[in-house]
């Protein structure tokens, strides 16, 4: 199990998160929604150890992430951050080879495990076709499954997404869903993701942590997350709530949003 606890992080002039307390089942797919600025990516960057932690824990199957060393670290979790260098000139097959890198001493060659794995990464995100073209001259859509592929490749029982969908088309929005959701349910890797489209994460995920100015406002099943109140408070705007193919989903009802106050400058 991953488990945050009593974790609380401070950037310089205000605090991004204040006394999180989460268990991450293994084996789930994990959605953590909230509107922008509650504090989502700061929790993954944490949980990933890209941030240092101030105060609190961060535990992994026991272990405190404080006592491992990165290349430890690696072999547990990979984490694809919110936004990637779009200038990176590799192909996509070398962009995929860096997921073995925690498994292998520095310099050494890969091995034929390695490029078998590295092949198997490539198949499951649908990406072998354009292996060995530019990460430059791949669409939106591609190139996250590169990175996707990349993140695979690295084999860890915790995968961390950071909006692995935003400013993709429906179509290759959904690519990405089936993956993760067939790396959770055919090779039993638990998946934590932040998620902006809330009827998505309520459709592929196990579990939502609602997050709410840098506070968690609920966690449970999407059918518990789902109401009217908690998008009221959490989103400022009025709903209703139904119900497709046993997931919740929601629709927005016209009326009066509370969500953000108009900056008037
Ligand atoms: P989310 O991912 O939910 O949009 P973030 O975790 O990115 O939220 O941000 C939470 C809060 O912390 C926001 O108010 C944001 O402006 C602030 N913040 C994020 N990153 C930094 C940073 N590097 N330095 C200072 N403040 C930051
Ligand atoms: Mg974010």
């Amino acid at each position: 199990m991953f488990a945050v606890k009593e974790l609380t992080h401070r950037y310089t002039d205000r605090f991004a998160l204040q006394d999180i307390n989460i268990d991450f089942p293994k084996g789930e797919i994990i959605s953590i929604i909230g509107p922008n600025g509650s504090g989502k990516s700061t929790l993954l960057r944490l949980m990933a150890v890209l941030l240092k932690c101030q105060r609190g824990q961060i535990i992994i199957d026991g272990k405190n992430v404080a006592d491992q060393n990165r290349k430890s670290l690696a072999k547990q979790l990979t984490m694809l951050p919110q936004t990637q260098d779009l200038t990176l000139d590799f192909t996509v097959r070398e962009l995929v080879e860096f997921g073995r890198q925690p498994h292998k001493r520095t310099w050494a060659a890969l091995t034929t495990e390695d490029r078998e794995i590295i092949d198997w990464a490539m198949s499951l995100a649908n990406v072998q076709s354009y292996a060995n073209e530019s990460l430059t001259s791949l669409s939106g859509g591609e190139r996250q499954r590169a990175w996707i592929a990349m993140v695979l490749a690295q084999q860890t029982e915790y995968v961390l997404l950071d909006e692995p969908t935003t400013f993709l088309d429906i179509v290759h929005q959904l690519e990405i869903l089936d993956v993760v959701q067939k790396i959770n349910q055919q090779y039993r890797r638990t998946v934590i993701m932040i998620l902006h489209d809330l009827n998505q994460a309520a459709q592929y995920s196990d579990r939502l942590i609602v997050m709410k100015e840098g506070s968690v406002y609920q966690q449970g099943h999407p059918k518990e997350v789902f109401t009217e109140k908690m998008f009221a408070e959490v989103f400022g705007i009025p709903v209703s709530i139904h119900e497709m193919d046993g997931k919740p989903m929601f629709i927005p009802k016209k009326g009066k949003r509370e969500g953000k106050k108009e900056c008037i400058l």
